[in-house]
């Protein structure tokens, strides 16, 4: 479909000319119209799919460009993408004149924001933070708005966003236009959606297997007895730093993370027995590569903020084709190509010719044997990480910097000894190369973050 098929007013149609876009891409096809028609819509594709020029031109269409009202309103997850998405609103926009687009963001004065805010703004794009310390300071009102935007809705939502997003959704019109965009659809963005869209339409555009050169798919068959023994020598004959592997049922994840941690792998498991805050752990572990290898069902997995593995596996084929691009969409580091790994057995067959078809994958079949026995150890990976959790996040003020302080100045712990620090709100997740992760918790039992002592505890 091209744009001319769109209907948009001229300056709309004149722009998307000039800035050289021909045809639209898929998630802009499909949610276009159903914005243009003043539905709520949920837009779920991959980065890089143009969600943002299919929801900037939805809401540019409503603006009433002779009222000078703020008429849409967009949040985004960081002060990055507000400019980002702010830009590219101005830059399709361009054509209607004096169109007034302002962002919102921390880090900068709001006395600074305040006053560009006072001459007419037509579209304001935020942070959550931010806009709502206006609307709390009665800088902002929302009373006009007609479209609300959540871009990125799910890293949003990641970050401790929710109740902030809620609070700004309470204050606008109840009769608006809400279109929500996010590249998965976890269940908490399920439930933000059922609480604030109107029977919004859900668009999910899954990009096609036959379209991810950047992952190396491979294809192994074996049988169900064979499989443990077929992963384990894959993974200890390659220095994987960050694995995936999914399995179609709870009791194969727990079965499988038992083998592998007998044969001396750093292997974790998540499924949807587990509660909140042991998956957390889970997860903070994983993302900080403390753990290796995490093994997982679908429905745990679908939540999971992590992209840039170094290989999904899948230990049982998935029972539908989507399920599989969805998996294995998580691998590959920026710039690196991804690594893919499926274990089929005979009677999983029928599941693999339905994904043959569909998507156009021409993947040859490899016997499991070709992967080699175990031998010896497990390659180690290159610095063996461990976690530490503080007692104390967000709602105690905490940054990563101050904790970052305290390990390198205060308990003199070389900087290149520390990983990823992940502030959440009651707790905090810092990685440490495991010699030096000794000292700092020796450290912390005495010394303090910021003046002030928290409780640290070992992540087991
Ligand atoms: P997303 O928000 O889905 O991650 P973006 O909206 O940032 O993706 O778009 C990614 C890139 O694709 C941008 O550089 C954008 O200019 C470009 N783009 C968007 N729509 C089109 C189109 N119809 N034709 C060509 N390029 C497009
Ligand atoms: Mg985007």
């Amino acid at each position: 479909m091209d744009f001319a098929q769109l209907k948009l007013p001229p300056a709309l149609q004149k722009v998307i000319a000039a800035i050289g876009y021909s045809r639209l891409t898929p998630v802009q096809e499909r949610c276009i119209p159903l914005l243009l028609d003043g539905n709520d819509v949920i837009g779920q594709a991959k980065t890089g799919s143009g969600k943002t020029a299919a929801f900037a031109i939805g809401l540019l269409e409503n603006i009433d460009m002779g009222s000078r009202t703020i008429q849409a309103l967009v949040l985004c997850p960081t002060r990055e993408l507000v400019t980002q998405v702010a830009d590219q609103i101005r830059k399709i926009g361009r054509y209607l004149p004096n169109l007034q687009v302002r962002t919102i963001y921390g880090g900068r004065p709001a006395h600074f924001e305040r006053r560009s805010l006072e001459h007419g703004v037509h579209i304001i794009v935020g942070t959550p933070g931010r806009v709502l310390d206006h609307l709390g300071r009665g800088t902002l009102q929302f009373s006009t708005v007609k479209t609300v935007v959540l871009d990125e809705a799910d890293r949003m939502l990641e970050m401790g966003f929710r109740e902030k997003i809620e609070e700004i959704l309470s204050n606008t019109p109840s009769h608006r236009q809400t279109a929500l965009f996010s590249a998965t659809y976890p269940p908490t963005i399920e439930a933000l959606s059922r609480r604030f869209q109107k029977s919004p339409v859900h668009i999910v555009v899954e990009t096609p297997a036959s379209e991810m050169p950047e992952i190396e798919q491979r294809l192994f068959r074996c049988n169900q007895e064979g499989k443990a023994d077929a992963l384990l020598a894959f993974l200890t004959t390659r220095r994987l730093d960050s694995v995936l592997v999914f399995c179609n049922f709870k009791v194969r994840v727990d079965e499988l993370a038992t083998k592998l941690s007998k044969a001396g792998l750093s292997v974790d498991r998540i499924h949807g027995d587990l509660e909140q805050h042991e998956r957390e752990r889970v997860m903070a572990k994983f993302r900080n590569h403390s753990t290796r290898i995490l093994i997982a069902t679908d429905v745990a997995g679908r939540g999971l903020d992590i992209a840039g593995l170094d290989a999904v596996i899948n230990f049982d084929m998935p029972s539908e084709p989507e399920q599989y691009v969805h998996r294995i969409g998580r691998t590959g580091r920026a710039g690196l190509k991804g690594l893919a790994v499926t274990f089929v057995t005979d009677a999983e067959g029928p599941k693999l010719e339905r994904l043959r078809e569909i998507t156009q994958l021409r993947l040859e079949i490899k016997p499991a044997a070709s992967l080699g026995v175990v031998k010896g150890k497990a390659l180690a990976p290159q610095m063996p990480m461990t976690t530490l959790s503080i007692l104390g996040g967000r709602k105690s003020k905490l940054r990563a910097g101050d904790i970052l302080g305290a390990i390198t100045g205060d308990a003199g712990i070389p900087g290149d000894q520390v990983g990823k620090i992940e502030i959440q709100d009651r707790v905090s997740f810092v990685a440490i190369a495991r010699p030096s992760a000794k000292t700092a918790y020796a450290y912390f039992q005495q010394g303090k973050i910021k003046g002030r002592r928290f409780q640290v505890e070992w992540v087991k």
